[in-house]
């Protein structure tokens, strides 16, 4: 909008006519006074201004403008009949505004310096609408750097508060912090420690995880720089992600020697144990079955039945040092199957029957398919994942002896057997654990006998038969455990 300001209405009336013919919207005031009210109250883009009015005149009402912030801008064309002199158009532009036009006024060149103005002035709002824009963006990113540095900051303080080797890298894998304990193990903020020859390479494996932007976890050995030597290390580099986009690594490397040499010592204790165990047994074994046949003659009925006795105890003992044994040949990858042909329906009712043997009034009942298509596998060890099932099956059922033993042939060309009881079950959360090493349900553990390695070795032996295992189990009601095995490809 633009204000015409003069004290004689005549001139304001022509004025206001030739601009609103060229569409421009137009205000008037009547004097310096009236001026000054109008445009802290509006916005104006133009003001032509009559010099000569009573009271303040075109001079004081520019001068008063050029000191507010909202109006110092506003460009003002004056007009006059009588200060046509030199020295009043430079006072003119001192005072703040931009032209100056003496009456009578050429129309023409009126319009074309309203224009003009009116241009420059838009052009002017825009530029200050960019600036005031620009200011908030710069005070935007001053904001987030700085909270970015405090958050680099708060990570760096954390990761040097660690017992561990920490370091953060850019989303490429360049290392850009390392804590202090790094230097026990590498000269410099730049490279990893030196890795134990026979160990995976770190770049290369990190490589892969970060086509994936996954992380990466490894067990490792790291040379201490004092003592020289190796340390197993598990190394975790973790992304860090912002709206999808990995923007750093963060990783540790934390120290596992101990764990390590305390699995080596139990493993090597255990495969000692096993085999130190099985010399003497297999001699009392011996001993007692030729002490069987001296004194069958004998007429006291207890010395039998003490004999079947030890024999029964023996036979424990027997099952549970083979365990051991085989756990300790699963550690060292020594649990080797002897895979042929086998004929799956004779193995179930000779397993079926040594179950009947060994437990009283035991109601097995077979449902399902009859397994007529041939499988190969290593009969030995499949007959003892059947008799762990059955045996767990009776024992953890105190108070029924009925299991189901189900055959199913799979659409994918798999023997899959279940063995189903109705004994005490197994709480949802411990079901997934139940085939780990030592592994056993703690509530239970004090009523019924047992290691714990039963189902681990079974989950190995399956393993290696391409097969998989697993358990469904209901509190009080019952447990399915299944597995199952390729039938041979024609
Ligand atoms: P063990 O029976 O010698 O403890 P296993 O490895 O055979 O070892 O079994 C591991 C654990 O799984 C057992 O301790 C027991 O808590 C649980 N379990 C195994 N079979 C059953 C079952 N049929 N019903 C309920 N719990 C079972």
């Amino acid at each position: 909008m633009i204000l015409i300001v003069d004290d004689k209405p005549e001139n304001i009336y022509s004025l206001r006519r030739l601009l609103e013919s060229k569409n421009f919207n137009v205000d008037t005031a009547l004097s310096g006074e009236d001026t000054l009210k109008k445009v802290l109250k509006n916005d104006y883009a133009l003001i032509i201004l009559d010099v000569q009015m009573p009271g303040m005149d075109g001079f004081e009402v520019a001068e008063t403008l050029s000191g507010f912030n909202k109006t110092k801008n506003i460009p003002i064309i004056f007009l006059s009949a009588v200060n046509t002199d030199k020295k009043f158009i430079t006072k003119g532009y001192a005072s703040g505004a931009i032209d100056y036009v003496t009456k009578p006024v050429d129309p023409d060149i009126l319009i074309l310096k309203v224009k003009t103005f009116y241009r420059l002035y838009e052009q002017t709002l825009a530029l200050n609408e960019t600036q005031t824009a620009l200011r908030e963006e710069i005070e935007i990113r001053k904001k987030v750097q700085a909270e970015l540095k405090e958050r680099v900051y708060q990570l760096h303080s954390t990761l040097e508060s660690l017992p561990q080797l920490a370091f953060t890298s850019s989303p490429k894998g360049n290392i850009e912090f390392v804590n202090k304990q790094w230097y026990k193990f590498s000269f410099d903020n730049e490279n990893f420690p030196e890795i134990h020859p026979e160990d995976k390479n770190i770049q290369s494996e990190w490589a892969l995880c970060m086509l994936a932007d996954s992380p990466l976890e490894m067990e490792l050995r790291i040379k201490e720089l004092n003592s020289e030597t190796y340390r197993f290390h598990l190394l975790r580099i973790t992304p860090i992600k912002e709206k999808g986009v990995v923007v750093k690594w963060v990783g540790t490397f934390t120290d596992i020697e101990d764990q390590k040499q305390a699995i080596k010592k139990k493993d090597e204790f255990l495969s000692i144990a096993s085999h130190e165990l099985k010399t003497p047994l297999t001699s009392i074994k011996a001993y007692i079955q030729l002490l069987e046949r001296n004194i069958q003659s004998d007429k006291n009925p207890s010395t039998t039945i003490y004999l079947n006795r030890a024999q029964s105890q023996l036979n424990k003992l027997n099952t549970l040092v083979a365990d051991l044994l085989d756990i300790s040949k699963i550690e060292s990858g020594k649990l080797k199957l002897n895979k042929k042909l086998i004929d799956f329906e004779a193995l179930l009712s000779s397993v079926t029957d040594i179950i009947d043997q060994t437990h009283d009034n035991v109601e097995i009942i077979r449902e399902g398919d009859t397994i007529d298509t041939e499988i190969i596998a290593d009969e030995i060890r499949i007959e003892q994942v059947l008799i762990n099932y059955l045996t767990n099956a009776l024992k953890y059922s105190p108070d029924s002896k009925k299991v189901i033993i189900r055959t199913e042939k799979t659409s994918n060309n798999f023997l899959k057997v279940t063995v189903q009881d109705f004994g005490i079950g197994i709480p949802v959360e411990k079901q997934k654990n139940i085939f780990g090493k030592f592994f056993r349900v703690e509530e239970s553990s004090l009523r019924f006998q047992g290691l714990g390695i039963g189902l681990y070795i079974c989950s190995d032996i399956i393993k290696q038969h391409n097969g998989k295992y697993g358990v469904t189990s209901s509190e009080g009601k019952g447990s399915s455990f299944y597995f199952t095995i390729p039938f041979k490809q024609s």
